[in-house]
């Protein structure tokens, strides 16, 4: 080895360097892009500016900055539109509900598909467990099954 120590310093530095400069677009492409708003959030954004601007246009009356035919004209927009956005926002809110339950009879309907039912279908009289086909005893509350000729529980 007869590399000076400063040459290969300034060689490990043009390394570091070089890493960077590779390693720097794979950062950047890692960076979360800015989300676009969803269509609830671009529409309660609109609910709010509407909002905003009847409150605005009122003070302008209240002021004399603009004429009653004018704000009268420009409120009822303004009111129209903020109707319209209230419908939109509902309708998305009952999808959304809608979903939510289609969602939640699935996933009911998988649990009960893999839950095993027992053979016999017979529940402990004692404490109200599932009886595997066959027990003696509840596996749940020890109680001692009560076989019957039908395979229905005695009461
Ligand atoms: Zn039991």
């Amino acid at each position: 080895m007869n590399f000076p120590i400063g040459t290969l310093l300034l060689g490990l530095a043009l390394l570091i360097v070089l890493a960077l400069i590779v390693a720097l677009p794979l950062f950047d492409r890692k960076t979360p892009v800015v989300r676009p708003p969803s269509r609830r959030e671009a529409l309660e954004a609109e609910r709010r500016a509407v909002i905003h601007s009847i409150r605005e246009l009122d003070f302008d009356f209240r002021t004399n900055k603009i004429s009653e035919a004018d704000y009268r004209a420009l409120r009822a927009a303004l009111v129209q539109r903020g109707a319209e956005v209230l419908r939109a926002l509902k309708a998305l809110e009952e999808r959304d509900v809608d979903a939510e339950i289609e969602a939640r009879v699935a996933q009911l309907r998988e649990t009960r598909e893999a839950t095993p039912v027992p053979a016999n279908g017979r529940v402990c009289s004692g404490c109200g467990a599932l009886l595997p086909s066959g027990a003696r005893f509840c596996p749940s509350c020890g109680q001692p099954v009560a076989h019957s000729p039908t395979g229905v529980q005695a009461k």
